[in-house]
């Protein structure tokens, strides 16, 4: 907002400045500065303001929130409206939307009301969320109707190189968390190890912002491609949707390859890996003796949810001596992992889950020090290192499709490959932008 009030005020400046230049450039009454404060006057008229599809310069508008307590009926009566013609309002408004019903506190209104002495009110604006509103008009006959303000999505590029963590590095210049997120949790979470990044490490991103009304700022959007450089090495990611009657959208990199895995990198969100698979690990309790670590134990808070890495069927849910509370799950021919120490299990011998579902909850049952869960993954019937093995892809986009998807990506490669990292930050320095869509249905 306020970036955008600076520039606005930059314009309105340089305005001033070339209405004032223009002056002196023609000479022309060079003793009347005055004529200069007119011009101005000219430029700061009120332009026409158009909100809810109205022009709003033709009335007075009032504008408030919802207050507790406070019925459709009663804002009306307080705004000069009498009470057999709200009964009929709200009845005739019922056919369309039951604002009676739906009527909140905290939501806002708008009045619309004729410049005359009684200001009369001619139509009300109600606001059942950022991008809907609802018009009653009853101006002549009534009516009500549904609609949506315009939204504006942004496209803008960002780079950046590592110096301590990436969130630091996108808040450098002023681009949300949210984007740390998408990259850490949903785009690269099976690649790249984020909580390892190294000093040097660079990216490139193109996303979405996304505006309601040209004004209201709601948040980035997506994510439509990212360019990652983790130790040399290059990650692309380019969204895609693979299914666009059931709107499914996955990231592939540049040979069409899905980045998702069929595992979730850890069984726990927000975690901190305590130990990893280790066959060489020794213990000072056991006397510095090889004491083989085969899991990768996630330390957590006591009662965080437990998830499944991947689909599959529980082969295994018990409470068995240094595992305590564990659950076993086979998730194909090849692959079973096994979650231990819960301090309640949430799954039965038999039972389907799905990657992400809940198994049950970090405890300290059996053979541990603290809490956490010891993650056990087994590939052909052996315990293996989960971040070492090439983990299956999610779901490989078809063959009918990658050729769709290799052109797809054509130019948003060609635009990530142009774009250069920059290094200098510089003050006030914004992210580059283009305006992509305008959707106003
Ligand atoms: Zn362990």
């Amino acid at each position: 907002m306020d970036r955008k009030r600076k520039r606005n005020l930059g314009n309105r400046y340089i305005t001033i400045l070339a209405l004032a230049m223009c002056f002196i450039g023609c000479k022309k009454d060079e003793e009347k500065p005055v004529i200069v404060k007119e011009e101005l006057a000219a430029v700061e008229e009120p332009k026409d303001v158009f909100e809810f599809g109205f022009k709003l310069n033709d009335y007075i508008v009032k504008r408030d929130t919802v207050k507790a307590g406070e019925s459709f009926g009663g804002v009306l009566e307080r705004n000069n409206v009498g009470y057999p013609k709200i009964f009929y309002i709200a009845e005739k408004a019922k056919e369309t939307y039951n604002i009676a019903r739906f009527f909140q506190k905290g939501k806002p209104y708008t009045l619309l009301c004729a410049k005359d002495s009684l200001e009369t009110p001619k139509c009300f604006i109600y606001q059942p969320s950022l991008e809907e509103y609802v018009v009653i008009n009853f101006n002549d006959s009534i009516h009500a109707y549904k609609s949506r303000k315009p939204i504006r999505y942004i496209e803008k590029t960002v780079t950046g190189i590592i110096t301590s963590s990436i969130s630091e590095t996108l808040d450098e210049q002023g681009v949300s968390a949210v984007l740390t997120n998408k990259l850490a949790d949903e785009i690269y979470a099976w690649t790249i190890d984020f909580r390892r990044l190294q000093k040097g490490d660079r990216f490139k991103v193109i996303y979405t912002d996304k505006y309601i009304d040209d004004t209201i700022y709601t948040g980035i959007h997506d994510v439509k491609a990212a360019y990652f450089e983790h130790n040399n090495e290059p990650f692309y990611a380019f969204r895609f949707e693979t299914d666009s009657v059931k709107g499914i959208v996955d990231y592939f990199n540049e040979e069409a390859k899905n980045l998702r895995r069929a595992f979730l990198k850890a069984p726990v969100k927000f975690s901190r890996i305590s130990s990893r698979y280790n066959l060489k690990r020794r213990i000072a309790v056991y006397g510095y003796k090889v004491r083989p670590h085969k899991g990768t134990d996630f330390a957590a808070p006591i009662g965080t949810p437990i998830m499944a890495t991947a689909n599959g069927t529980v082969t295994e849910s018990k409470r068995r001596g240094g595992n305590g509370n564990y659950v076993k799950i086979r998730h194909n021919a090849t692959y079973e992992t096994q979650y231990l120490h819960m301090s309640k299990r949430k799954s039965k011998v038999g039972q389907f889950v799905k990657q992400g579902d809940v198994i049950g909850w970090v405890g300290m049952t059996g053979n541990t020090g603290g809490p956490h869960v010891c993650y056990r993954f087994w590939k052909n019937g052996k315990q293996v290192d989960p971040f070492k093995q090439k983990l299956p892809e999610a779901k490989p986009i078809s063959d009918s499709l990658k050729i769709e998807y290799l052109e797809f990506i054509k130019p948003i490669k060609y635009k990530l490959d142009n774009t250069f990292f920059k290094p200098e930050i510089k003050e006030n320095k914004q992210p580059e932008q283009t305006v992509i869509t305008q959707a106003t249905s």
